[in-house]
């Protein structure tokens, strides 16, 4: 039976995803509301404006049903700015967002858009090849706590991949 996988849907690469998981043969639900967690295996909270979507995670009123269903378990995987959200410390986010993970995040670490790049990158328990990771305006993972593992790290040591328990955190665009 294929999983049935959550992207919320308020902003950012909500067609990316969908795009992958389609090949993936997996089922797609569009996360708005809260009646929409009620069946999904897994959830991704895609990259895009981390501003934007957190006060859409309030005004939708979202936050608490999405904390309780990670909180129970559910396996979620933040890109980009949902890495940012998925952080229980952040540099520069006007307000609070989910904040579950033991991770300290800036956002913009790399500057502006002009500064965005391609990286291969080697992933703790992906074996093969590295994967092409795109960061777009990304975040850099400054600090993990204990019980947080780190996945992927660029050479000057910036952490770009951790994972705690459920819940999976990278700084780059898989879906790209
Ligand atoms: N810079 C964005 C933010 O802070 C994240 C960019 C992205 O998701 N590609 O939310």
């Amino acid at each position: 039976m294929s999983l049935q996988i959550g992207i919320l849907a308020l902003q950012g690469d909500v067609a990316e995803h969908a795009g992958i998981l389609a090949t993936l043969d997996a089922q797609i639900t569009n996360v708005r509301r809260e009646a929409d967690l009620a069946d999904i295996d897994g959830l991704i909270i895609p990259g895009g404006e981390s501003t934007a979507i957190a006060r859409l995670l309030i005004a939708y009123e979202l936050i608490s049903p999405i904390k309780e269903k990670i909180l129970a378990g559910l396996p979620v995987w933040g890109t980009c700015a949902g890495a940012i959200l998925l952080a229980k410390e952040v540099t520069n986010l006007d307000r609070p967002s989910l904040q579950l993970m033991d991770i300290r995040v800036t956002r913009n670490a790399f500057g502006s858009q002009i500064y965005s790049f391609e990286k291969q990158l080697q992933i703790e328990g992906i074996d093969g090849d590295p994967l092409n990771a795109i960061f777009i305006r990304a975040p850099i993972i400054e600090n993990v706590g204990i019980g947080t593992q780190v996945l992927a790290t660029l050479e000057r040591g910036a952490i770009v991949a951790a994972k705690q328990g459920n819940m999976l955190a990278t700084s780059f665009h898989p879906e790209l």
